[in-house]
């Protein structure tokens, strides 16, 4: 990809910090909090936390946890408006920080039926959680009424089957994706599909079974929201430091390490949601070692 080498000028998203906003071309994308959250050294790489904890001191705190996030991507594309994600949700989950995206939506100034579409990375807890609120009786209803839901095929799969549902711990799959089953409002998609005219999904398998990115792309400008192929910057320079939270360790490293190399070699804004937020900025490589650095 010798034309679009890191550092080429013009291709390089503008930023408004303020309002936690990025342009790529003429899609802009608004990182909404959902929540805050900490994360330790000993889940994201625990054969390697000591190793992590020297290496990243700087942006550990006292008692040596890093700072995340469960962030959702508000994509506004050729007049769409396309949610990357859900979060947490509004309903108490055992270890997980109560979810507020309805009011970083608010502050965003966008209703909840003004999304055309939700586009989920995967299935887990806390990137589905808004789909639904609870409603009069206990009823589960639909958070985003207008929204079409933009769901892998191999994600759906692997998640929906009756014995799946049936396990205890998979209470958000009952309460915020079964829902859609006939809801009327879901889309299948499968691979590498383009969705719209500048969103295309990556597969990247690993972290779940059906696990995408979703890469955006307009004109020479050119991003990468990654979902969890990731969990903390620690994985750019070391993709094989891998963490229990993936389905299939191994093929999450090279599920990441490729999605990497791709955002390095075409200057790609990466948008990581679970690092700090809003988890935006560029992937440089220095002294043949990859580097995030944060805009
Ligand atoms: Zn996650």
């Amino acid at each position: 990809m010798s034309g679009r080498l890191a550092g080429e000028a013009g291709n390089r998203a503008s930023l408004e910090a303020a309002l936690e906003k990025v342009t790529v071309g003429s899609v802009e994308i608004t990182a909404l909090l959902d929540a805050p959250f900490l994360q330790n050294p000993k889940v994201i790489a625990p054969e390697h936390s000591e190793e992590m904890a020297e290496e990243f001191r700087d942006t550990l705190d006292e008692r040596g946890l890093a700072m995340g996030a469960v962030t959702c991507y508000l994509v506004q594309s050729g007049g769409q408006l396309i949610l990357v994600d859900t979060g947490i949700g509004p309903r108490k989950r055992p270890g997980f920080p109560s979810g507020r995206l309805d009011e970083a939506l608010r502050e965003a100034g966008v209703r909840p039926d003004e999304i055309d579409a939700v586009v989920h990375t995967h299935l887990h807890i806390d990137h589905v959680g808004w789909n639904t609120f609870e409603a009069a009786e206990g009823r589960s209803e639909l958070f985003f009424p207008n929204a079409t839901f933009v769901i892998q095929q191999a994600e759906w799969d692997y998640w929906m089957t009756p014995e799946m549902l049936a396990e205890p711990r998979n209470v958000a799959l009952r309460e915020c994706v079964e829902p859609l089953r006939h809801s009327g409002r879901l889309r299948f998609t499968t691979g590498e599909d383009s969705f719209g005219e500048r969103l295309v999904f990556i597969s990247a398998p690993g972290h779940t079974p059906g696990h995408v990115a979703v890469g955006i792309a307009d004109g020479s400008e050119r991003a990468i929201i990654v979902g969890d192929a990731s969990h903390h910057p620690v994985h750019v320079t070391h993709p094989d430091w891998v963490t229990p939270l993936d389905w299939d360790p191994a093929m999450a490293g090279s599920s990441r390490d490729r999605l990497f190399n791709l955002a390095a070699d075409e200057h790609r804004l990466v948008l990581a949601g679970h690092w700090r937020h809003p988890g935006w900025g560029y992937i440089v490589r220095l002294n043949g070692k990859r580097t995030f650095r944060a805009l």
